[in-house]
C-alpha cells in the first residue's frame, strides 16, 4: 500500500455531521430541532414529560395496556410504550430507556418565611447542581399541590408572557469579599440560603398588631388563585426550574441551548423515532425513568421492579406463560440502549479532557461503551459483540457517531442507568448526544447531535 493508501484506508476519521448530510436532510434536521426547542421550552419537569408523551401516543392511536400499541404510566412520573414486532416478544425486544428527571430545587416541606419585611421560600436542591449557577436569574415554579380531599392543583408559574417570575439573590461584590470571595467555589453559595424572593407587598389592615403582613399577603394572593393554605406545601411538589424559553446558541445557530437537555433530549428523541417506525421486526419498548439523578431510587427509577412488571404484563397479554424463565430467556436475547447525554469537550477545560477519546460537539450521536469512575467502578461496560453489530447496522444507514469516553482517567465519572438494565441479563450500552455545560441551567447541544440521536435511534429500532 502506499502511503496515502495507507493514510486514506486504514487511519480513523471523525466525521462531522454536516459534512455528512446533503441539503435535504439538512432542511430535515432544522425541523426537528425546531419542534425540540418548542418541547424543551415548555416540558421542565418528570410529570410534564409523561403528560407530553401521553399525548402525542394517543394522538398515535396507543392506549393504555393495549397489547399491540400500548402505554402505562406510573405514579405520573414514569412511562413506558411499547410497539409488538412481527416476531413475538419471546424472540426478544429492541429497549430504548431515557430519564425524565433533571436537577433543579424543590420547595422544603414548610418554605415560607419573611424576614426584614421579604417573603421567601427555602429549597432543597434536587441532583448535582453547582449552586452559584441558580442565583440572580428568573425562576419558574412548576408541579403540583396534592389537598387532602383528593384534588391535585397544578401549578406553573413563570412561563408565559406577562408572568411573574422568581429569583435568588446573590450578594453584591462591594460586601461579597470575606464570605464568598475567599472561599472555594463549592463553598460560596451556601445550599441553605438558595432562598427565593416571592413577595414584598405587606397585607392591607387597619390593625398594626398584626406582624409579618407581607407573608400573610402572600398567603392570600396563592389562596385565591390557587386554593392552598400554608399547611399545603408539605403535599407539594414544587420545583423552582430556570425560566423561560430553550433558544438557538451561535451565529451560525448551530446550538441548542437550554434547561433540562439531561436527559430530555433523548426522552424527545427515542419517542419520536418510536412513533415513527410502524412495522418493527422486534418489539420495541421505549422507557422514560424518574430519579436517575439522585441514584435511581425509589418507585419510579430504574432501581425498582417496574420494568419487570411490564414484561410479565406483555407476556400475559401474548397468553404467554409470564415465568421467571421465560422473562430470563427473553432479556439474554433484548438489545436495548441507554440513552443518556454525556460530556462534549470544551476547549477552554481541555485539562480534564482526553482529546482522542473523548466527545465533540457536532460530531454525532456518542456510544460511550464504559462509563463509571476510577479502575471502571459502578461501570456498565457493553460486550464489543454488541457493540460491533450495533455499529455496522449504523453504518449502513448512514448514522454519524463516535465512540467515546468521558473525560481523562481518574478525573472525575458518572453513571447512567445501564448497570441496572444490565443486571437483567440483556445487551445494553450508553448512548446519546454530547452537551457542553451540562448539569446547568442552560446546557448546551449541537444540532447535528440532536439529530443524529434521533436518526440513530430510529435505524436501531428497526433491526
Ligand atoms: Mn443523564
Ligand atoms: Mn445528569
Amino acid at each position: 500500500m502506499k502511503i496515502e493508501e495507507i493514510e486514506k484506508e486504514l487511519t480513523y476519521k471523525a466525521k462531522h455531521v454536516y459534512e455528512e448530510i446533503d441539503e435535504k436532510e439538512k432542511e430535515f434536521l432544522e425541523k426537528v430541532a425546531k419542534d425540540y426547542i418548542e418541547f424543551l421550552s415548555v416540558v421542565k419537569t418528570e410529570r410534564e414529560t409523561v403528560e407530553f408523551g401521553k399525548e402525542l401516543l394517543e394522538k398515535e392511536g396507543f392506549k393504555e395496556n393495549d397489547i399491540k400499541k400500548g402505554y402505562f404510566i406510573y405514579r405520573n412520573k414514569f412511562l413506558a410504550c411499547w410497539r409488538i414486532g412481527k416476531r413475538p416478544v419471546t424472540e426478544g425486544l429492541r429497549i430504548i430507556v431515557s430519564h425524565i428527571d433533571s436537577p433543579r430545587l424543590d420547595l422544603k416541606l414548610h418554605p415560607l418565611f419573611e424576614d426584614t419585611e421579604l417573603a421567601f421560600l427555602k429549597t432543597h436542591y434536587y441532583g448535582g447542581i453547582k449552586k452559584y449557577h441558580w442565583v440572580a436569574m428568573p425562576l419558574a415554579l412548576h408541579g403540583i399541590v396534592a389537598k387532602k380531599d383528593g384534588r391535585v392543583i397544578k401549578i406553573v408559574i413563570g412561563e408565559k408572557e406577562g408572568d411573574c417570575v422568581f429569583t435568588i439573590c446573590d450578594l453584591l461584590p462591594h460586601l461579597a469579599k470575606k464570605i464568598q470571595a475567599e472561599k472555594k467555589l463549592s463553598e460560596a453559595i451556601v445550599g441553605e440560603k438558595l432562598n427565593v424572593l416571592v413577595a414584598g407587598i405587606p397585607i392591607e389592615d387597619k390593625n398594626e398588631k398584626v406582624k409579618k403582613r407581607i407573608k400573610l399577603k402572600f398567603l392570600e394572593l396563592i389562596y385565591k388563585k390557587y386554593g392552598i393554605k400554608e399547611e399545603d406545601f408539605v403535599s407539594a411538589e414544587l420545583y423552582l426550574v430556570p425560566a423561560g424559553s430553550a433558544r438557538e446558541v451561535g451565529l451560525d445557530r448551530a446550538f441548542v441551548g437550554g434547561y433540562g437537555q439531561d436527559d430530555r433530549i433523548c426522552a424527545f428523541t427515542s419517542l419520536k423515532a418510536f412513533l415513527e417506525v410502524e412495522d418493527p421486526e422486534y418489539t420495541n419498548l421505549i422507557l422514560f425513568m424518574d430519579r436517575e439523578e439522585i441514584g435511581s431510587e425509589g418507585n419510579t427509577s430504574a432501581k425498582s421492579r417496574i420494568f419487570e412488571g411490564i414484561i410479565y404484563n406483555l407476556l400475559k397479554k401474548a397468553g404467554i406463560s409470564s415465568t421467571a424463565d421465560t422473562f430470563f430467556n427473553i432479556m439474554t436475547k433484548t438489545k436495548a440502549l441507554s440513552a443518556d447525554v454525556t460530556a462534549g469537550i470544551d476547549p477552554n477545560y481541555i485539562e480534564v479532557h482526553d482529546k482522542l477519546n473523548d466527545a465533540k460537539l457536532g460530531f454525532g450521536i456518542a456510544v460511550s461503551r464504559y462509563t463509571g469512575h476510577g479502575g471502571k467502578y459502578m461501570a456498565n461496560e457493553a460486550h464489543v459483540e454488541f457493540l460491533a453489530w450495533l455499529l455496522k447496522n449504523w453504518d449502513e444507514n448512514k448514522v454519524v457517531y463516535q465512540v467515546c469516553s468521558m473525560g481523562k482517567v481518574d478525573e472525575g465519572g458518572g453513571g447512567t442507568v445501564s448497570k441496572y438494565f444490565a443486571s437483567y441479563g440483556m445487551d445494553i450500552v450508553d448512548v446519546g448526544p454530547p452537551l457542553l455545560s451540562m448539569h446547568s441551567p442552560f446546557e448546551i447541544a449541537h444540532k447535528g447531535d440532536l439529530y443524529m440521536t434521533y436518526k440513530a435511534f430510529k435505524t436501531f429500532l428497526k433491526v
